[in-house]
């Protein structure tokens, strides 16, 4: 017998590096330097897909979008959620809400955590209220806090609803 609520954890982290786009759930940020991957490495987005894939003990997101896959490359991480969001629904479950922490030494998020709020709760088919976007910094300590690259973490629940 499932659970009525279940609830994921997802972690992911990408290097920063000269000429790319920085892209943080779904939104264009400017910034010297963007994250490096696969599609366009949107770290917070990846956590949070991979906290629903968590959340129903789906395996990790590399195993359902390996690198070798080119449908990915370069691909919007937005579709990516869109494509587990799917799973989730296919097995009878929508989300309840989301709780995400983005670590980045820099730029200052700040200003564009409602904009990412928007566009998650767009492809999650949830109101704003349903997705917290958190920015804090690494305090200067560490890869992330010489600002290497960024982490996100992401907490999901999820609910049955069919
Ligand atoms: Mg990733």
């Amino acid at each position: 017998m499932g659970s009525s609520v279940r609830i994921g954890h997802g972690y992911d982290v990408h290097p920063l590096v000269e000429g790319r786009p920085l892209i943080l759930g779904g939104v264009r940020i400017d910034s010297p330097r963007g994250l490096a991957g696969h599609s366009d490495a949107d770290v917070l987005t990846h956590a949070i897909a991979s906290a629903l894939l968590g959340s129903l003990a789906l395996g990790d997101l590399g195993t359902h979008f390996p690198d070798t896959d080119l449908r990915w490359r370069g691909a919007s991480s937005l579709e990516l959620l869109a494509a587990v969001y799917a799973m989730v629904k296919e097995r009878g479950y929508v989300l309840g809400n989301c709780d995400a922490t983005i670590v980045a030494q820099q730029p200052r998020l700040a200003g564009f955590v409602a904009a990412m709020r928007a566009n998650l709760a767009s492809v999650l088919e949830v109101d704003s209220d349903a997705i917290s976007v958190k920015a804090t910094t690494h305090e200067g300590l560490g890869a992330v806090g010489r600002g290497e690259g960024i982490v996100a973490q992401a907490v999901v629940t999820i609910v049955f609803v069919a």
